[in-house]
């Protein structure tokens, strides 16, 4: 028998799992390590949650699976009608699907098949920013601003309108107002350049995760995003994959801007972990209009399975209990002055940015000059792993254009105390050390 038949194992010398609770998890050789990015953005309620955990036992003792077209499920009803409440009504449809490129997928297809029920099928084209990171299905790839990730699939995916994305760390004009200000009129002439009757919609991240290390956009930008999309006609995604379901410290990102999207698609902390869910939320208009014209095109066997449901319901219900998005405003807050403390003392610190639980550290070599440590040097890697061999879990990544250093995700589960991160920062302060040490 082989001993490594997984196909996407990258290292040989990756630790087994063997249990976790709370914001620790362990491997097979009884190494304790803090999980400070939540796996992957994801394990919001911490590990081990009895109440999940009892509420699954309780679903998988009464049905796991349901077919969709053959029963509703009363749980999947509450949970859409949850979601629906957390967006104060903003928002009045919710789709299930089982993951966020599933969700990114279905907000593509959604939009495509809004404007062929409304008489506008020419209306097939995006925009999104770059750099930025949507997913790795087809669909959602030809959204994604990562150059490395598109390359291979050039040839078969849709590919949109690139547009910059808002960077408020090394910015050219003279101050960030003009710099949104640049940004929104460059996007402006992409969709003209582009047709403006041919755009289905823009899709953009509120807060970039994976894509940026946590690169904010401002209240200045979203708005002027949402007029040129009135302005042409075309509908507004806000990817809240990894931002939405209180990480930032609202429930959704984009409520930080007081700027409502059409179109939501959402992931990661909505089963927190416990079991693959994920959700399109979108507008009644929309939907109405699709049904007219027949019905949604697209679905998922797992779309909506109760099982999926129950998870998503209890993950709620214990944010609810525990008021774990006021803990991440809260938390997150004071993480940010120790990180930026950890700034101060660290020349390879450029920028810290982000918002709530979901803050990201930017590495670069010449801080004065904010350059970018070479790509060879694998500075994500390298403080990922000394990070590691001191027990602490921080998300790395490469930098997705060469322009902006490597960067680092801190985001620990949303139930972190200030003394977990007391813990989290004085083990990332060592690891900073030696970072240090070994790039002299
Ligand atoms: N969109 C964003 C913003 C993400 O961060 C991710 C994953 O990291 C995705 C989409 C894709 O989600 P998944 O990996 O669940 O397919």
């Amino acid at each position: 028998m082989s001993s490594n038949a997984l196909f996407y194992l990258t290292s040989n010398d990756m630790p087994l799992v063997s249990h976790a609770d709370g914001i620790y998890i362990w491997d097979t050789t009884g190494r304790r390590y803090i999980d400070a990015c939540s796996g992957a953005i994801t394990c919001n309620v911490g590990h081990n949650h009895p109440t999940v955990k009892r509420a699954m036992v309780e679903q998988l003792d009464k049905v796991a699976f349901s077919y969709r077209t053959q029963f509703e499920s009363q749980v999947a009803l509450d949970l859409a009608a949850r979601l629906v409440d957390l967006t104060d009504g903003e928002i009045d449809k919710v789709f299930f699907v089982g993951s966020g490129s599933e969700a990114v997928e279905s907000a593509i297809k959604l939009a495509v098949q809004y404007f062929v029920a409304k008489g506008q099928p020419e209306r097939c084209k995006f925009v999104s920013l770059r750099p930025s990171y949507h997913g790795s299905t087809i669909g959602a790839l030809g959204l994604t601003g990562y150059e490395p990730l598109e390359a291979p699939y050039r040839s078969i995916t849709l590919g949109s309108v690139k547009v910059p994305s808002p960077d408020l760390y090394r910015y050219q004009e003279a101050s960030a107002e003009e710099h949104i200000a640049s940004v929104l009129e460059q996007t402006e002439s992409a969709i003209l350049a582009a047709g403006p009757e041919t755009i289905a919609a823009v899709a953009l991240e509120p807060v970039g995760g994976a894509s940026t290390g946590g690169r904010m956009v401002t209240r200045a930008y979203m708005e002027g995003v949402r007029a040129l999309c009135d302005r042409y006609g075309c509908l507004l995604v806000m990817d809240e994959v990894l931002s939405g379901m209180g990480r930032t410290g609202a429930w959704f990102a984009y409520q930080h801007f007081g700027v409502v999207p059409d179109i939501i698609a959402l992931a990661k902390g909505l089963g927190s972990g416990y079991y693959p869910i994920a959700a399109m939320m979108a507008r009644q208009e929309l939907v109405d209009e699709v049904s007219r014209s027949g019905g949604f095109m697209h679905g998922h066997t797992y779309a909506g399975n109760p099982l999926a449901c129950a998870t998503g319901l209890a993950v709620i219900d214990v944010m609810d209990s525990e008021r774990l998005v006021s803990n991440a405003a809260e938390q997150g807050t004071y993480l940010r002055q120790q990180l930026d403390q950890l700034a101060q003392k660290y020349d390879c610190i450029g920028n810290v940015r982000g918002v709530g639980l979901l803050q990201g550290v930017e590495l670069v070599q010449d801080k004065a000059r904010k350059q970018p440590f070479p790509a060879s040097f694998n500075a994500f890697d390298k403080l990922t792993a000394l990070a590691k061999a001191r027990g602490l879990l921080i998300y790395p990544r490469r930098s997705l254009n060469g322009l902006e250093g490597d960067h680092v995700l801190i985001t620990p589960p949303l139930t972190v105390t200030a003394s977990d991160i007391d813990d989290i920062i004085a083990l990332l302060d060592d690891s900073l050390a030696a970072f240090e040490q070994a790039s002299l």
